[in-house]
């Protein structure tokens, strides 16, 4: 199954993605983690998205067109692939559309006012990826694989301000687009993890 994961930045994208390859055996690929393992390895790619990734804008639709036609090719995808953060403007969905089929797009939907607390006490395991949020979690272990907790550069005020007009303005979009191919499944990204997990898998 070849299943895409949209929804703004906060709506829970991450936190279902962990549960979703869990379950379906599928790999995980977020462009934001890519972008990130670059910049720790000092890459050139990492060197050119972290100028974008530190406003809160979009690394230029080449540049994440080509990392992610590449890692489709590898040899994990081949019975499918979960994509966190990748389409995100219209231009890497046609894109994309070149290059793969897609079953499904799962939107999870949600009050963008609530965003800006979720992302800004987000917290991260290092090692497998699980979202923490400070108002439940104060420890520096991940409870799951006791990785190190870390907060994103990227999850401070301002940034976060512009990451949402970005997401506003270029990938809200992508809800009709996905919606007019008939492959939209809409959650209710504001119900608690679980529930939100439970639909999906309904739904998928
Ligand atoms: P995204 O990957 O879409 O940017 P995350 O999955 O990292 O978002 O979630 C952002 C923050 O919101 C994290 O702190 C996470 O723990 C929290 N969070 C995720 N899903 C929910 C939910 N359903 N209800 C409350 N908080 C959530
Ligand atoms: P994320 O981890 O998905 O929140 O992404 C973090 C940052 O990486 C974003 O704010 C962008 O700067 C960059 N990024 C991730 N995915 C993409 C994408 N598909 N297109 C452009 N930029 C991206």
């Amino acid at each position: 199954m070849n299943i895409i994961l949209l929804g703004a930045p906060g709506a829970g994208k991450g936190t279902q993605a962990v549960r979703i390859s869990e379950k379906y055996k599928i790999p995980h690929i977020s462009t934001g983690d890519i972008f990130r393992k670059n910049i720790k390895e000092g890459t050139p790619v990492g060197l050119k998205a972290k100028a974008y990734i530190d406003k809160g804008q979009l690394v230029p639709d080449e540049v994440v067109v080509e990392i992610v036609e590449n890692r489709l090719k590898e040899k994990d995808c081949k019975n499918g692939y979960l994509l966190d953060g990748f389409p995100r403007t219209l231009a890497q969905a046609e894109a994309l559309s070149k290059i793969t089929d897609i079953d499904a797009v799962i939107n999870l939907d949600i009050d963008l006012k609530l965003l800006a607390d979720r992302l800004t006490g987000r917290r991260i395991c290092r090692d497998c990826g699980e979202s923490y949020h400070i108002s439940s979690f104060s420890g520096s272990e991940c409870t799951k694989c006791g990785g190190e907790i870390y907060q994103r550069d990227d999850d401070n005020i301002e940034t976060v301000n512009s990451r949402l007009t970005v997401y506003e303005n270029q990938t809200k979009p992508l809800i009709e687009y996905y919606s007019s191919k008939n492959v939209l499944k809409n959650i209710d990204g504001g119900q608690d993890i679980d529930k939100v997990f439970e639909d999906i898998v309904k739904t998928l």
